[in-house]
């Protein structure tokens, strides 16, 4: 008896029932193009989790607690096409790795920036098609954020193999010559330029950087010292 309590309140009124009409409506001719980005269904009510999700910026009870008694839901409608009219126009081609992405947060980060889609739509199918980029997920933050932080892609780096190969060849091409097996450190003017380093005590390099096309073969491997590793950057 009385009145319900403020947690039940939050999921009635005009406000939910709106909500849910343009949301958690299988009808809705939308549902396809927003199931590229958001992952879920329309019964589940998990197009309107992510669309209150994104307009509130992750304080979805907060924004409930102050929208409830709201006769409209132009607020959140707009500000969710918005984010994936934002993404669908940067990205003109749809991959599977979309779906699912925090594209409300990507949203907020980027869509100030101007892109140009069709160099974007190139560097998305280069990068998907890339082997070394074992994180097929972060091509688009990667991209969005002016192709800069390779971690987002999660490079895969030289197997342990190929940096043997490389220690070997560059300890063999140094013996004789009384110079360091670190390239950088056989040309410093310190103790270390005659410095042979152990194989635990280096690090692969890559020649040509991953990000300017090098690869992860045994090629484009070369063994620094730890110290010259970490100076050079994560590359
Ligand atoms: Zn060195």
């Amino acid at each position: 008896m009385g009145r319900p309590h403020d947690s039940k309140r939050q999921h009635s009124g005009p406000f939910v029932t709106l909500a849910k009409t343009e949301f958690s409506n299988s009808q809705n001719a939308n549902i396809q193009k927003w199931s590229a980005y958001v992952r879920g269904s329309a019964n589940r009510q998990e197009f309107l989790g992510r669309a209150l999700d994104w307009v509130s910026k992750g304080d979805i009870g907060g924004y409930m607690s102050s929208h409830r008694n709201d006769n409209t839901i132009n607020e959140l409608k707009t500000y969710f096409n918005s984010v994936i009219d934002w993404v669908s126009t940067v990205f003109v081609d749809v991959l599977p790795e979309m779906k699912g992405l925090e594209w409300g947060r990507l949203y907020e980060e980027h869509h100030g920036k101007s892109y140009d889609p069709e160099k974007m739509s190139t560097d998305v199918n280069g990068l998907a098609a890339d082997a070394y980029v074992t994180n097929r997920k972060g091509i688009f933050e990667y991209l969005l954020g002016g192709s800069v932080d390779t971690k987002l892609l999660v490079v895969r780096v030289f197997d342990d193999k190929v940096k043997r190969v490389a220690y070997a060849k560059q300890k063999q091409a140094v013996e004789a010559k009384g110079k360091s097996n670190c390239p950088h450190c056989a040309i410093g003017r310190n103790a270390n330029k005659s410095r042979i380093y152990k194989f635990d005590e280096m690090d692969a390099d890559h020649v040509s950087a991953w990000s300017k096309g090098g690869d992860s073969s045994s090629k484009n491997c070369q063994m620094l010292c730890i110290t010259h590793n970490r100076a050079k950057g994560n590359r």
